[in-house]
């Protein structure tokens, strides 16, 4: 699907600074041409291209320190922030208008999606509690106010439409005549609000090309009804063609958001990473696909770290830096290196891990984790809870060496903490048992205490 062979192409260009411990200048020099060459053949503009390798350029020479990243991961942080950049940042949600209706209008070329992202949006909208009303105004191409109907109806939504039947010149309801768009426009709004819909989504016609007439037609609408947003519906399969049409819509109508249809084409994706650049607009909702549901909100990060390939685990990266105590984290590698972990460490530990979020959460995010749902589902966070507060109500002597807790002190112990005195023998054995094991794998393994680096 579209993006695989650029995400192919980044991910192997990132994959190749792994395992080196500095990276040098032409390390930096030879990752960025790979960089810019998967980003050319993925149909990227050029203009935008040139800027995103000067600032990776720029950042990776710089390159910031962080206590928790080596070299790789930093460049592969700097790349993935971006490539978010470029596709907008934060991700933007519709502006409902303080007071309804929300006025949506549709522009964009024949054939870019406009007609089924109305009934997605429809659908959307209406599953967020909304009740939206479709307003057909293509009154250009032949049978598409009843492909709006269909769509309507498939989405659960009401069309405002011209009657059916009547051509081009006859009269539509509410004696609009059929052949006036920006007629059927004011009045679907009209209507719209006198049935208290609090969204309208206006569709209105397309060309097979930019034209004169069509961009006269399209801001006479705009003029009619004032919409809240503006969406540029394009066909993320038309490559370059993309940039020029949305150029051309930004001069000719305006418009406040992008929306990209057909992601599920194999085509390379390149409109998706130019548009937002080239016309300052953000791209808000994603289209990739024939049924209804095919369609969300478009995530700037979400989307980067899938064209990385990488799952969220940039996330989990930035939260590990955010709790990431470098020192204590070293004493407590070395301290297992030598056998010499104690309960209160244990502890430490594993409270700076659960300050990233619930356990649950943090193997979500790794990549490959969509396989991996049933162990996901045996990972407890109230397990977690329970081995915490047993190791509470230790006091600090017992959590450094564990084996003076006599029989007594292990009854107290667990009715402190509200689990059976099994549980805090359980615990006890199996932590001599994985300091024993830690020490002797580090031994193996020729670690040298605080090599927190190698990955
Ligand atoms: P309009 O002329 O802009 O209203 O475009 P339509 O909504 O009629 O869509 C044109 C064609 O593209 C139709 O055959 C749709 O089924 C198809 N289409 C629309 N959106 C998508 C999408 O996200 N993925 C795919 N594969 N096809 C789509």
């Amino acid at each position: 699907v579209m993006f695989d062979s650029l995400s192919d192409r980044l991910t192997g260009a990132l994959k190749d600074l792994r395992g080196k411990g500095k990276l040098s200048d032409a390390d930096i020099d030879r990752t960025c041409r790979e960089i810019r060459l998967a980003l050319l053949d993925a149909d990227v503009s050029l203009q935008v291209v040139r800027g995103f390798i000067a600032r990776i350029k720029e950042r990776a020479k710089g390159s910031e320190v962080s206590g928790a990243l080596n070299p790789a991961q930093q460049i592969v942080k700097i790349v993935n922030e971006e490539l978010i950049a470029v596709l907008g940042g934060e991700t933007r949600r519709i502006a409902y208008a303080k007071t309804p209706p929300t006025v949506i209008m549709l522009a964009g070329l024949q054939g870019a999606g406009k007609t089924t992202l109305a009934g997605k949006l429809a659908a959307w909208l209406i599953k967020q509690g909304h009740t939206p009303i479709l307003v057909a105004c293509d009154l250009q191409r032949p049978g598409a106010v009843d492909q709006l109907k269909v769509v309507g109806e498939r989405a659960g939504t009401p069309v405002f439409a011209p009657h059916p039947g009547t051509s081009v010149g006859g009269e539509g309801v509410l004696g609009v005549s059929a052949a006036d768009p920006i007629g059927v426009a004011r009045d679907g709004i009209e209507h719209a609000r006198a049935r208290q819909h609090d969204v309208v989504i206006v569709d209105t016609a397309g060309r097979l090309g930019i034209d004169a007439e069509l961009m006269a037609q399209a801001k006479g609408i705009r003029d009619a009804v004032s919409p809240d947003e503006v969406l540029f519906v394009v066909d993320a399969m038309i490559g370059q063609d993309a940039v020029t049409t949305a150029e051309a819509f930004a001069e000719g109508v305006d418009f406040t958001g992008v929306v990209l249809t057909k992601l599920d084409g194999d085509a390379r994706g390149g409109a998706a990473l130019s548009v937002r650049e080239i016309t300052g607009r953000p791209i808000m909702f994603a289209s990739s696909g024939e049924k209804l549901e095919d369609f969300d909100v478009f995530h700037p990060d979400r989307m980067a770290s899938r064209i990385l390939g990488m799952g969220d685990v940039l996330s989990l990266i930035e939260q590990a830096e955010e709790h990431w105590d470098a020192e204590q984290a070293e004493a407590a590698a070395a301290k297992i290196t030598q056998g010499e972990l104690t309960l209160e460490d244990f502890l430490e530990q594993m409270l700076m891990i659960r300050k990233m979020g619930p356990i649950g959460n943090l193997l979500g995010m790794l990549p490959g984790a969509g396989q991996m749902k049933d162990a996901l589902a045996q990972v407890d966070d109230k397990q977690l809870d329970r081995v915490q507060a047993i190791i509470r109500g230790m006091t600090p002597a017992e959590r450094d060496n564990p084996k003076i807790i006599n029989a007594s002190r292990r009854l107290r112990i667990a009715n402190g903490s509200g689990v059976s005195v099994s549980e805090v023998n359980q615990l006890v054995d199996r932590f001599f048992e994985a300091r024993k094991m830690m020490a002797q794998m580090s031994g193996r393994m020729g670690m040298p205490g605080g090599n927190r680096r190698s990955n």
